[in-house]
């Protein structure tokens, strides 16, 4: 807490929080709502304060491989570029050959997510799992987002209990935390109506934390969603994490326009600053925020961890998702890129796996890398 303590701060509404956060207090709706409007370095200096207070100055990330092994889904929600029905253009469905070209020797974790595709039946969904752990058994796997848990529940007619521990069992480690998009039921009727809502997703998210799975939490902003509806998911998650504790990170996420015609363009980079920063300051018993450097670019997501993230999630590899939804991002970075990123933000990289068990602290400065690597 030094850090926050020590901290001067000018804006009455920020300083205000400042002074809840020391005192371990949660923030309220209403003062997440008007910390939206407060000037915004004002706002960084106390996110990045209270990351500090938890992580000092250590920024996280992997080395990892973003797997989607089909784009064919049976929904068609309005904000996803991703999606094809079954025998469209542009429709894939990978071969197991082409699913375990995405595990090489370099990766610790893989993230797989895709679509709910009309042919898999649950034994599909596992069978990635299986394979992918035969091949490299000391890869952290994290897959399948609740839309999807809640998928493998109708094909079986089980219970997500059921379903969450066959999974385990073949080597599932946690769940990436993917289609949460915004706990508002206003939303949820206008832009995905056949998908879950709140109320499943925390329900599959809190087995999973019970079962001992680990799991993160997105959100999707920059669409039709208010900044109060915005705060309202950071409190729900935050509650859970409350009575379940199981989050590892929480992963705001800018909603890349595509060709959905839901918005003209994408959030601001001051947008996503303060949403990073109001994330770290709401949900205050996540242990991390993520920068994500796919959908908010490089730049915004090095700034980012100046606002309060303390994770810039991973390499990535080759990623379908956003990319469908044309963002401008690489395709994949490479881990010097990642260190240096980090470094230029002032901050340390720490190489982790996908339960946050650290793989290599690096120095805070490349020449300092360079004396270690002479002297070993
Ligand atoms: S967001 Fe997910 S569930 Fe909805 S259409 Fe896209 S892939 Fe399918």
């Amino acid at each position: 807490m030094q850090a926050l303590t020590a901290l001067r701060l000018r804006d009455p509404v920020v300083d205000a929080a400042r002074h809840k956060l020391v005192a371990g207090e949660s923030l309220t709706q209403e003062e997440g709502v008007r910390l939206f409007e407060a000037p915004v370095m004002e706002l960084g200096l106390l996110a990045n304060a209270y990351a500090r207070s938890k992580h000092g100055d250590r920024v996280y990330f992997t080395v990892n491989r973003q797997l989607n092994p089909t784009n064919v889904c049976v929904l068609a929600c309005r904000f996803c570029d991703y999606a094809k029905k079954p025998g469209a253009e542009g429709a894939y469905t990978m071969t197991e050959e082409q699913i375990l070209a995405h595990v090489d020797d370099e990766i610790t974790e893989i993230h797989i997510v895709g679509g709910l595709h009309n042919k898999w039946r649950f034994d599909d969904y596992l069978g990635i799992i299986r394979s992918v752990k035969a091949k490299k058994p000391s890869l952290s796997i994290k897959a399948y987002t609740a839309v999807e848990i809640d998928f493998f529940c109708r094909l079986t007619k089980k219970p997500a209990d059921w379903v969450l521990t066959e999974l385990k069992a073949v080597g599932l480690d946690a769940l990436p935390g993917g289609g949460a998009e915004v706990f508002s039921e206003r939303v949820r009727r206008e832009l995905f109506q056949q998908k879950i809502g709140a109320r499943r997703w925390l329900e599959i998210h809190e087995v999973a934390h019970r079962l001992g799975i680990p799991s993160n939490a997105t959100l999707l902003y920059g669409h039709i969603e208010t900044r109060a509806e915005r705060i309202q998911h950071m409190i729900d998650l935050r509650e859970l994490e409350r009575r379940a504790p199981g989050f590892f990170a929480f992963i705001p996420l800018a909603f890349q326009p595509g060709t959905t015609g839901l918005v003209r363009r994408q959030a601001s980079a001051i947008e996503d600053l303060r949403t990073i920063a109001l994330s770290r300051l709401m949900f205050d018993n996540v242990p991390h925020v993520k920068s994500y450097w796919v959908m908010l670019g490089q730049d915004t997501a090095a700034a980012g961890i100046n606002f309060g993230a303390s994770d810039m999630d991973g390499t990535i590899g080759v990623e379908k998702i956003a990319h469908a939804a044309l963002a401008k991002s690489p395709v994949g970075v490479a881990k010097e890129s990642m260190v240096q990123t980090i470094r230029e933000a002032g901050k340390l990289p720490v190489e982790r796996d996908a339960l946050y068990r650290v793989i290599r602290e690096f120095p805070r400065h490349e020449s300092a890398a360079a004396a270690v690597a002479a002297t070993a």
